[in-house]
């Protein structure tokens, strides 16, 4: 993948000294710098007039959290079964621009891409929840509002957050990313605590739907070189799509991966429907007119958003899992933001609580290294 190259870079001003300006600024010396004034985006700013969601996405903005950055996964809606994920995120917004992304819903007014300059405040509140809870075992992941990678080339947040988790004994750190970003990976030491994990669909799809992505054969490559740098991986068929020849499309991608990478080391495995929000439908239209994720067999669900109808969601995770277990039979798999009639239909039952999958997830990964008592699960 290409370097990403903002249109603008916008430093909130008291943070032109923060580390990660001044790598970023080092970086791409050619790009027009603005200091700007807290609060500048309240005050709007001119748009291309065409799509003013892509043009956020161009101009860079150094910021402060001000607020705190650990969240439960807002998947954790009532009615659907749960893995205690929790998230924290130091850059909001995207450089890439997938047609079904959230995001172009969640961040609709957002003139920018955000990045969060206090790392040390970040790291120094994960380590208040972990380490003054060493009974139990957290899942923390970045990939909520961003790609966890796509910028690690000019962020260079890695080397901050891989030694923190490395050294922790009861916290798994998941980076998700579609993008093949992974050269400031390969120098750190992940001590069995990081897992990184690759959002994969067919390279038909990738093609098509998932614009300024690595392809899916960069995708594998990076895998493959972070695996033999000790990193654990794991792999998320989320959004799962329906298309004509969908089947032959994911039996060939499970295929390719299995035989690329060592599913011995592979800590998860998910599976989740495409899952689009009224309002997501209406800007997807308007964005990718030639989008054709919103011509399939979907319908309306509980939660407010529209799903893959039931009988042919549960024939797509019962193909894919039957197709996983054949090829990496010890790999936990689960699936996102499904309810429990769905697991008991693929899976012959559903978790009993929460904590279930949770435990099944991480217990495993820590274990490798820590073999004590049977710890919790629980969340912050
Ligand atoms: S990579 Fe993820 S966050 Fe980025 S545009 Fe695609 S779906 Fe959205």
């Amino acid at each position: 993948m290409e370097l990403y190259k903002p249109s603008e870079i916008l430093i909130e001003r008291g943070e032109e000294d923060a580390p990660v300006v001044q790598r970023t600024l080092a970086r791409l010396p050619e790009v027009p710098v603005r200091i700007v004034d807290k609060g500048w985006e309240r005050g709007g700013t001119e748009s291309n007039g065409t799509d003013s969601f892509a043009a956020g996405k161009r101009r860079l903005l150094f910021t402060r959290q001000h607020s705190t950055f650990l969240e439960h996964c807002p998947a954790g809606t009532p009615g659907l079964v749960c893995c205690n994920y929790l998230v924290v995120s130091l850059i909001s917004n995207c450089p890439m621009d997938c047609s079904y992304c959230f995001l172009q819903e969640y961040l609709a007014n957002n003139p920018t891409l955000k990045v969060f300059t206090n790392v040390a405040d970040l790291l120094h509140e994960v380590a208040a929840v972990v380490d003054r809870q060493p009974w139990r075992q957290f899942r923390i992941g970045t990939g909520e509002l961003s790609d966890s990678l796509a910028l690690d080339a000019l962020l260079g947040f890695s080397a901050d957050l891989v030694p923190f988790f490395a050294e922790r004994k009861n916290a798994l750190l998941e980076l998700k990313t579609k993008s093949d970003c992974v050269a400031g990976l390969l120098t750190l030491d992940p001590k069995d605590r990081v897992v990184v994990s690759w959002s994969l669909t067919p390279p038909e799809i990738v093609e098509r739907e998932e614009h300024g992505t690595a392809a899916f054969c960069a995708r594998l490559e990076a895998a493959r070189r972070v695996q033999m740098a000790g990193y654990k991986l794991g792999f998320h068929f989320d959004p799962l799509i329906e298309y004509p020849g969908w089947e032959e499309g994911y039996r060939d991608t499970v295929a390719r991966v299995f035989s690329t990478i060592d599913p011995r080391r592979v800590a998860w495995v998910s599976l989740g429907s495409l899952r689009l929000t009224p309002a997501l439908r209406v800007t997807m239209r308007r964005r990718f007119p030639q989008t054709r994720l919103l011509s399939g067999e979907q319908v309306p669900c509980a939660d407010g958003k529209w799903r893959t109808f039931q009988a042919l969601r549960v024939k797509m995770y019962r193909a894919l899992a039957g197709w996983l277990r054949e090829a990496a039979p010890q790999v936990p798999l689960y699936m996102c933001m499904e309810t429990a009639p769905v697991w008991e239909k693929v899976f012959g039952r559903a978790p009993t609580c929460d904590k279930e999958v949770a435990r099944a997830l991480v217990a495993p990964n820590l274990a490798n290294h820590e073999k004590s008592g049977s710890p919790s699960t629980d969340s912050a």
